[in-house]
């Protein structure tokens, strides 16, 4: 009887010592990863980026996104997008080219 309750301490022990451990490595994960994107987001806050319609570059934080293109304004933005939408019509009256 006292061989059995002391391997139940045993593995109480080794199952709370398993759960801290598993906090703590959790908590050190999540340091790490707060720490990386706080790197990503100071390099990337300062990046250029290229007017799809001007081919000027404009940094990141000023620039504007559409369809996956960067614009330095929302004029260049609309006047891509008018002539993107023209080119869609023209192709729509073609047959596909595979
Ligand atoms: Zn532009």
């Amino acid at each position: 009887m006292n061989l059995l309750i002391i391997r139940l301490i045993i593995f109480a022990v080794l199952f709370l010592a398993g759960l801290k451990l598993y906090r703590i490595y959790r908590e050190w994960k999540l340091e790490r990863e707060e720490l990386l994107e706080d790197d990503r987001e100071g390099a990337g806050g300062n990046q250029m980026v290229r007017c799809a319609w001007c081919q000027v570059h404009v940094p990141e934080s000023e620039a504007q996104r559409e369809r996956g293109q960067w614009f330095c304004s929302s004029a260049h933005r609309d006047r891509y997008l008018q002539e993107q939408q023209e080119q869609e019509d023209r192709d729509g009256d073609d047959e596909p080219h595979s």
